[in-house]
């Protein structure tokens, strides 16, 4: 959440919200230093304080205490949902504690019977989790560059996943020090050192989700309906279908949220009129998920779709197959690669496709380049020049105000950090080990400039995630996928007893949404209404 607040985190519960959880769970007693749950343990039960304290410690860091649970205050964060291992011990304090035990499979049941009281302890486990990252000492380590593609990637990951870390530059002298006492030198970055002690060296995701626990078989199962991509889209299609108890997995790369987790602030999505960040969109619409017992499944990629009869087959880099009568296809699309000399070099270690705490830490108090007209470039100078003193604004055009919605335009005019250059391209990236900075052509003129930098922050328009798709489904040039109408007129449909649904491709029960499909407005709002409307058309389909 924006700012995570105590009183929000550590609500005491009323005694009628006790009566309810007394009804649901078992009184249990402990003595003075009983360990009630230990971090590591997956699918923790739900604990609420009825008498005596309950103190939560972090053993990543001494078994420092985070806090003492009191009564008619409750244990648990995110990972109550998401049922994985937890990051913290509970331990009993005092000579008499008394919980209220509800165990994991009913808790569910708990947050749908009195929306209100699930609502307070959904929204504390976010706070809580958020208040945890924000302590900075707690989970796992990873030591690696700070322009490092594959260190990047790890973060990213983990941010999208809620597994809290903290990163250390082997530069840096406490860097050093946590490879030294690991035996490791810069040379084996990224380092992962997981709370239980085990080193890796540059992990693939997949054995990193093993070692933080997220790792979940994707289930070779048949399914209603199967998501391939979990961003805005995906997570919308997931949140309606599986309340309405449609049998629902969905399959992302990197984890809930997609690229709208890269935007430092949403201003314009329905119900936050103050803006809401991309990662709180993403931690808020994941939870929902959750809630709600939607399969999310990371990180997988999704390689082939083989339709079929009944089921059409997705199958996965791990070599899994998922069937599923109904297919949603919710990848959105990648960013447009920065088309100027040496840029390959550095991509995602200097060069970066998102603005986000992630990102605009590598480049706290220097000099940053954001390079697009857009909105999303817009937004993510605004972002940098909070904690960068100078930001470079790089439009091709000459004139922002045409593609850049006017309150962003207005504010970046009257933002003294940030420098606008328009009729303006990057012909190289400069630096040797590290990106130092970058040669800017100015086209009106034919000049170059040299501007040092720490990182170069490129939003200039993209392309959709859809090559790995048969050739029966209809594209448009750019490779968009054609729906509904657009489907039929493709000539590819090949059913006379039926039009195509709106949302459905030219396959039969392949459908689209998001950012994918060719016509969509590229927005949250748009997105969250296509994977809305997918549902509707699953309905309808999977009979
Ligand atoms: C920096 C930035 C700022 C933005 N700001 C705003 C804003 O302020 N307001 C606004 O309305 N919109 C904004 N947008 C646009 C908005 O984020 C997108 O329109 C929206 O995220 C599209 O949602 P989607 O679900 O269609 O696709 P995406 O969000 O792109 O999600 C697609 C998902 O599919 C996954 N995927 C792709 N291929 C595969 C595969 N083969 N196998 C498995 N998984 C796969 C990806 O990992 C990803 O998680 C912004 C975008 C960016 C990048």
């Amino acid at each position: 959440m924006a700012i995570a607040s105590n009183e929000v985190a550590f609500p005491i519960l009323t005694p009628e919200e006790m009566d309810f959880i007394r009804a649901h769970g078992e009184r249990v007693t402990y003595n003075d230093g009983d360990v009630v749950f230990k971090a590591g343990e997956a699918a923790i039960d739900f604990f609420a304080v009825e008498s005596g304290e309950l103190e939560i410690i972090n053993p990543t860091a001494d078994d420092a205490s985070v806090t003492v649970h009191k009564a008619g205050e409750f244990a648990g964060d995110i990972d109550m949902l998401t049922r994985r291992p937890v990051i913290v011990t509970a331990v009993a304090r005092g000579p008499r504690t008394v919980l209220l035990r509800v165990p994991n499979e009913h808790f569910r049941r708990v947050l749908h019977s009195i929306p209100h009281l699930g609502e307070r302890l959904v929204t504390a486990f976010a706070q809580r989790r958020q208040l945890l990252q924000q302590s900075g000492v707690l989970g796992l380590k990873i030591i690696g560059p700070s322009q490092c593609a594959q260190t990047n990637l790890l973060r990213e990951f983990l941010f999208k996943n809620f597994v809290p870390y903290t990163w250390y530059d082997p530069l840096a002298d406490n860097g050093a020090r946590a490879l030294k006492g690991v035996n490791k030198t810069p040379k084996d970055s990224p380092v992962v050192i997981c709370s239980d002690g085990s080193v890796h060296c540059n992990p693939p995701l997949r054995k990193l989700s093993h070692c933080v626990g997220l790792y979940r078989e994707c289930p070779n199962g048949n399914y209603d309906l199967a998501i391939v991509g979990g961003g805005p889209a995906g997570m919308a299609a997931a949140v309606y279908a599986s309340s309405e108890a449609v049998n629902t997995i969905v399959l992302d790369r990197l984890g809930p949220g997609g690229q709208a987790s890269g935007s430092s602030m949403i201003e314009n999505f329905i119900g936050f009129p103050s803006g809401l960040s991309g990662a709180e969109l993403g931690t808020r619409g994941a939870l929902q998920m959750y809630k709600f017992g939607a399969l999310f499944i990371t990180p997988v990629v999704v390689k082939r779709l083989v339709p079929g009869e009944e089921y059409h087959t997705l199958l996965t880099d791990g070599d899994e197959h998922v069937r599923a009568k109904v297919v949603l296809i919710a990848t959105g699309v990648k960013w447009r690669k920065l088309p100027a000399k040496n840029a390959e070099k550095f991509e995602m270690a200097g060069i970066y496709y998102a603005a986000t705490t992630v990102e605009s830490r590598l480049c706290t108090g220097g000099i940053a380049i954001v390079v697009g007209g857009g909105n999303s470039a817009g937004q993510a100078a605004m972002f940098l020049s909070e904690s960068c003193p100078q930001v470079h604004l790089i439009i091709r055009s000459d004139n922002f105000a045409k593609s850049m919605s006017d309150y962003l335009a207005s504010r970046i005019q009257e933002n003294p950090r940030i420098k606008v250059h328009l009729n303006s391209e990057i012909e190289a990236v400069l630096g040797d080990r590290r990106l130092s900075g970058v040669e800017l052509m100015d086209k009106s003129t034919g000049q170059t400039t040299q501007i040092d930098c720490c990182g170069v922050f490129v939003f200039i328009g993209a392309e959709p995630f859809t090559s790995w798709l048969p050739d029966e489904i209809a594209r448009d040039e750019q490779g968009y996928l054609l729906t509904g109408a657009d489907a039929k007129a493709s000539g590819k449909w090949p059913l006379t007893a039926r039009e195509p649904w709106p949302l459905e491709t030219s396959i039969p029960r392949v459908l689209a949404a998001g950012d994918v499909r060719m016509g969509s407005t590229k927005r949250v709002g748009f997105a969250v209404g296509d994977g809305s409307l997918a549902v509707t058309c699953v309905h309808r389909l999977r009979t």
